[in-house]
């Protein structure tokens, strides 16, 4: 186990072990954006199964690999809410190809089920 404090790959300036690692080990999410900080922080470390235990069960895929996992390099959440049991993040999230830094720009939807958020489905917006 590695102790050195490691900065969250979410962005929140916050150390791993205090920002998205505690939602990774079980911890319900309190509010949509963290959620979606916490699933953006898994694609970086490529926890396939916090990814689909977070996803809704109407929306998740059978099983998940990162072989087309990008090169992810920052996340920028534009907005976010929530009311009751539905939430909305629009966010923005940076990666690296061959060819250079693209952004991936989505609004995405959340439900609370049984005191958790899950992640449901995305609207891409086109630059
Ligand atoms: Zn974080």
């Amino acid at each position: 186990m590695n102790h050195q404090p490691i900065p969250c790959p979410c962005g929140s300036g916050k150390n791993l072990a205090n920002c998205c690692q505690p939602l990774h080990q079980g911890e319900a999410a309190r509010t949509p954006e963290q959620l979606m900080r916490s699933r953006y922080s898994a694609y970086v470390l490529q926890l396939a199964d916090y990814l689909l235990d977070t996803w809704h069960p109407e929306t998740r895929p059978k099983g998940m690999n990162f072989i087309d996992n990008p090169d992810w390099q920052k996340l920028e959440v534009l907005s976010s809410g929530q009311q009751g049991t539905r939430g909305q993040v629009h966010f923005k999230a940076w990666y690296t190809t061959p060819k250079g830094l693209r952004c991936l720009e989505e609004k995405s939807g959340f439900i609370k089920q049984k005191g958790r958020w899950y992640y449901h489905s995305g609207l891409i917006l086109e630059p």
